[in-house]
């Protein structure tokens, strides 16, 4: 089978040894004659699967016993909830957020719904172009959220405020990309389907002392204290996902680690954009300063030109290249998966159209 150039936006393209490992845990896991997807997560052979995908998050985050990890459902959607559920009080509970896209909007509208909500920040009214910088975040607030890279309009924050509260991220879209102090933040939240592993589970990095101070009765699902309780199974875990995710990570630690990852990410992205600006067919939708390095939103400046590069990309084996539909245009997600080679087949068909 040869191989489509994946730049879809998620779920997307994992390491193929990924896809290969997880294939054979589904007709015998780890050799016991059973299938991965018919054991007990409660079993001798699916526990250490768990603990390790919760270990190796911490190391590759350089994170120390003072932060948990766990697995849930519900996407990085259920997030939006659990974090103020957890964090804003009960009584006056006040939080600032970030509003740089679609999916930090949604999380503000789940957070309004507990507390009041501070947008600190917020380029909606120029469609979302950039990355507002000149805001505070002082001790009033319960805790501050924001949004790492925006998926959809392919910005990303170069560098984090320093907040004089608990500091709280969405990074589904670009964890483990690049270097990053993770220990800045208190709470880090990813839906897998990106950088991580298949659609179905979210990754949460609690720092344990945050927890606890809502006065809130928190519903058990949604209370991150019972989760790290419980190891990450208060309830079954959606085992598959947890499985493939751990291949993934296992796959970033050996080649590299994030550090690696981000060199490889550089290189592709520079190979992009620099196509992008030496080329007047196209342009970014975003400020340059605040460019993604994993999705890159684009598009043409010649609509007569589309049917053209629509035939000519389609032909040279790329999927998932449309646009986000709020957005239009052209969208190239350069997961980490993504190798460089698929850039390259994109550059190539972007210099054919004239
Ligand atoms: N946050 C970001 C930055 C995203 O890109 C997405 C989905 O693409 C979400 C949240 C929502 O994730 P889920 O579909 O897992 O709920």
């Amino acid at each position: 089978m040869s191989k489509k150039h994946n730049f879809s936006a998620g779920p997307c393209i994992l390491p193929q040894e990924v896809f290969e490992k997880s294939a054979a845990a589904i007709l015998d896991f780890n050799g016991i004659g059973l299938s991965l997807l018919e054991i007990s997560h409660r079993s001798k052979d699916f526990v250490p699967v768990m603990d390790e995908a919760r270990a190796i998050v911490k190391r590759l985050m350089k994170l120390g016993d003072d932060y948990e990890v766990i697995y849930v459902g519900g996407g990085a959607s259920l997030q939006f909830l659990m974090v103020p559920f957890n964090l804003m009080k009960k009584d006056n509970g006040k939080a600032a957020y970030l509003d740089t896209g679609t999916w930090a909007a949604g999380a503000i509208k789940e957070a309004k719904k507990l507390g009041t909500v501070d947008v600190v920040g917020s380029s909606k009214e120029e469609n979302y172009s950039f990355i507002p910088k000149d805001y505070k975040v002082g001790s009033e607030y319960d805790y501050f959220h924001c949004t790492s890279n925006n998926t959809i309009y392919g910005t990303q924050m170069k560098t984090f405020p320093e907040v004089d509260t608990v500091m709280v991220c969405d990074m589904s879209s670009d964890i483990f990309s690049r270097v990053i102090d993770f220990s800045k933040f208190d709470i880090i939240y990813a839906g897998a389907q990106k950088n991580m592993g298949p659609a179905g589970v979210t990754m949460v990095v609690v720092k344990k002392s945050v927890l606890g101070k809502t006065g809130r009765d928190i519903p058990s699902y949604l209370d991150y204290s019972l989760h790290i309780a419980k190891d990450s199974m208060y309830n079954t875990p959606p085992v598959f996902p947890v499985y493939a995710t751990l291949l993934t990570l296992q796959h970033l630690e050996n080649n590299g680690g994030i550090e690696a990852a981000e060199l490889r990410n550089e290189a592709k992205a520079k190979l992009l954009y620099d196509e992008i600006d030496n080329n007047p067919l196209f342009e970014t939708f975003c400020r340059k300063e605040d460019r993604s390095l994993m999705n890159v939103s684009f598009k043409l400046t010649d609509e007569s030109k589309k049917e053209a590069f629509d035939i000519a990309w389609k032909e040279a084996g790329i999927n998932g290249l449309n646009g986000h539909r709020s957005l239009g245009g052209y969208r190239a997600s350069m997961y980490n998966a993504l190798p460089i080679e698929s850039v390259q087949v994109l550059v190539d068909v972007m210099k054919s159209i004239n």
